[in-house]
């Protein structure tokens, strides 16, 4: 219930202008900003160095230039023009060929068949620079805009791509049917959206329960699945199912993101496992950062002290 109402507080404040230019001020401004636990720069270069520092650690990455939500041509024109750049950018920085893409940045919301096209325009170079891409999945109204977007590029036999599901949504059980018969590449996660009871779980216990059946089916029956959660009960059980039925470490990776739960990150690694860091950056990172604050509200107080001692 407390969780429900977070994410609807801090939904409704991420369409609020004061906040954001509150938080576009001071967020990022120095070293020690706020926003600078879950953000990794505000440019390409902070977030390489960033990315560095974690795989010298022995983890695996995956950048995502923020953006979503763009309304015109010309924006998700220049998001595919940027994250081409991007992945021309990472290859002599020796960081992974790995990078998330949200569809509303590349004009979901403008035109179908334009985000086809830029979808595949970076797809094409992926493939030309060795690259996966990741479609992130975004709020409700997108899931299926996203998963047909996905099926078409499947269909076109491009394989360096995968796509995530969240536990959250009722729907997720039986888009995962589709997804395991096509051998596809699933992120598994439990969903950061603000979400009516009529499409998904209201309690959270429900939404683990989920993610737990799904985490199972994805061990046993899916295509290098992508575990991606900072709860230790639910990385206790992804454990459990492999040991149980020798699902071997290869086979499968551990995803957290930037910032959250770096001791479990650590912990992961050094026994063995693979963890990928999803590291994001860029100068729209309102709205991932108010994600980030509903999902645990005490985060909000950390920022609010960060905020008097800056001031
Ligand atoms: C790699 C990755 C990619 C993702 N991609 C997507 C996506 O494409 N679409 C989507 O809807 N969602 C995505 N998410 C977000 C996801 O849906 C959840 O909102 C988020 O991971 C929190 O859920 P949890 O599984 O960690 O479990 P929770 O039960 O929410 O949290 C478990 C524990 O993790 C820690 N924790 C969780 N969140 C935070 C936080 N913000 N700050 C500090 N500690 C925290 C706390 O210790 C908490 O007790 C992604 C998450 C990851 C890790």
């Amino acid at each position: 219930m407390l969780h429900a109402l977070a994410k609807g507080f801090f939904h409704v404040a991420a369409h609020s202008h004061a906040l954001k230019g509150i938080a576009s001020r001071y967020g990022m401004a120095t070293p020690r900003s706020f926003a600078r636990r879950f953000i990794a720069g505000e440019d390409i270069d902070e977030a390489l160095a960033a990315c560095r520092v974690i795989q010298a650690q022995g983890m695996l990455v995956t950048l995502d230039h923020l953006g979503e939500g763009v309304t015109g041509l010309a924006a998700a024109e220049a998001a595919t023009h940027d994250c081409l750049q991007l992945m021309e950018r990472i290859p002599p920085s020796g960081v992974d060929r790995n990078i998330s893409v949200k569809l509303t940045q590349l004009g979901l919301d403008v035109d179908r068949g334009i985000v086809v096209d830029n979808v595949r325009r970076i797809l094409e170079a992926a493939k030309r620079l060795d690259f996966f891409v990741r479609i992130d999945m975004e709020s409700f109204a997108h899931v299926q805009p996203t998963l047909d977007v996905f099926d078409t590029i499947w269909q076109q036999e491009y394989r360096n791509a995968g796509v995530v599901l969240q536990s959250a949504l009722r729907r997720s059980e039986s888009d995962l049917d589709h997804l395991i018969a096509r051998r596809a590449y699933v992120r598994l996660v439990k969903g950061a959206y603000r979400e009516s009871r009529a499409v998904a779980y209201s309690k959270k216990a429900d939404v683990d329960r989920a993610f737990a059946r799904m985490l199972r089916r994805l061990l046993l029956e899916g295509n290098y699945p992508a575990i991606a959660t900072h709860d230790p009960a639910m990385i206790a059980e992804a454990k459990r199912v492999a040991v149980d039925h020798r699902v071997a470490p290869d086979r499968f990776e551990f995803q957290m993101l930037y910032g959250i739960r770096r001791d479990i990150q650590a912990a992961l690694v050094a026994e063995g496992h693979r963890l990928r860091v999803y590291v994001p950056y860029g100068r729209e990172w309102f709205p991932y950062f108010m994600r980030r604050l509903g999902e645990r509200p005490a985060n909000a107080l950390f920022v609010a002290r960060s905020l008097i001692a800056e001031r």
